[in-house]
């Protein structure tokens, strides 16, 4: 592993990064000097209390928002060169589909964007694969918040991103249905180990899935730790049950919930 560690621009590259938001008079500091660097294909979650700059760096990343200060590169690529290119799937808490469209053509639409012709087949096996066979032709409208965010999820690989960033997208769903979803993100992603940003409040979660776990603090937003989550893969729903996953939640819990820092919570 170490020989690609030192390849400049791989992976996940956040540098030095602030971001202020200024609300009429009063400034907040959303992010304060956030460091994160992965290698290309690492599996990154982000923990830690509302309010922490969490979708900041998401949105930074994705070219949503400009940083105040410092940079960003996802595999070598600028916000703006990651969008030109197409290598990015995104999923965020609010799906964002287009309420005129079906389910097929919401989760066809990128292949639009991109003037390519669409994978129908890839289309039809992502459909089954978050569970909404038969509501092809559905609107969004006629889902549930958990359907919907599932066909976002469909979306945001659809275009086999070698990025993938995902914003709380497993928020609205029944527990089942997120075990589910983990198991094929999982599959997929042990497939082709894609360059991966999940933001998530389930601690279990982010360890079964991460091969890194940034925990932040809030008020200013900070990253805290960092914690390399050294479970093999295949990771199996088995291992949810080992002490050495457990040793792991019990360590993120006490950097989120601990009072080393005298916090008051925040969750
Ligand atoms: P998280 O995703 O961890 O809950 P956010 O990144 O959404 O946190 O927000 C971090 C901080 O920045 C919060 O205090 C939030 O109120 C503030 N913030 C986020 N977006 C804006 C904005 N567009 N304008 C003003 N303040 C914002
Ligand atoms: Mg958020």
């Amino acid at each position: 592993m170490s020989d690609t560690t030192t390849m400049a621009g791989t992976g996940l590259q956040i540098s030095g990064l602030n971001k202020v938001f200024r609300v009429g008079r009063k400034s907040v500091t959303a992010l304060q000097d956030a460091e994160l660097h992965t290698e290309q294909g690492t599996f990154l979650s982000l923990l830690g209390p509302s309010g922490c700059g969490k979708s900041t760096i998401l949105r930074i990343l994705a070219g949503l928002e400009d940083p105040s200060s410092g940079t960003t590169r996802v595999d070598g690529k600028s916000p703006r060169e990651l969008r030109r290119d197409g290598a990015m799937g995104i999923a965020f808490q609010d799906s964002a589909l287009l309420p005129w469209r079906s389910v097929q053509s919401n989760i066809q639409l990128p292949f639009e964007v991109a003037g390519r012709p669409v994978d129908r087949d890839y289309v039809s096996e992502l459909i089954e694969l978050v569970g909404l066979s038969g509501f092809e032709k559905a609107k969004p409208g006629q889902l549930s918040g958990g359907m919907r965010q599932r066909v976002s999820i469909a979306r945001s690989l659809v275009m086999k991103p070698s990025v993938l960033l995902f914003d709380e997208p497993f928020g609205a769903l029944d527990d089942m249905t997120r075990q589910r979803l983990n198991l094929e993100l999982l599959r997929i992603w042990t497939e082709k180990p894609v360059t991966t940003l999940l933001v998530t409040h389930g601690i279990s979660e982010a360890i079964f899935l991460s091969d890194k776990v940034a925990v932040m603090s809030p008020r200013p937003g900070r990253i805290k730790t960092v914690m390399d989550i050294d479970l093999p893969r295949p990771r199996t729903p088995e291992m949810m049950r080992t002490p050495e996953f457990h040793a792991y939640v019990d360590e993120a819990s006490d950097l989120l919930f601990g009072t080393d820092e005298g916090g008051s919570g925040g969750l």
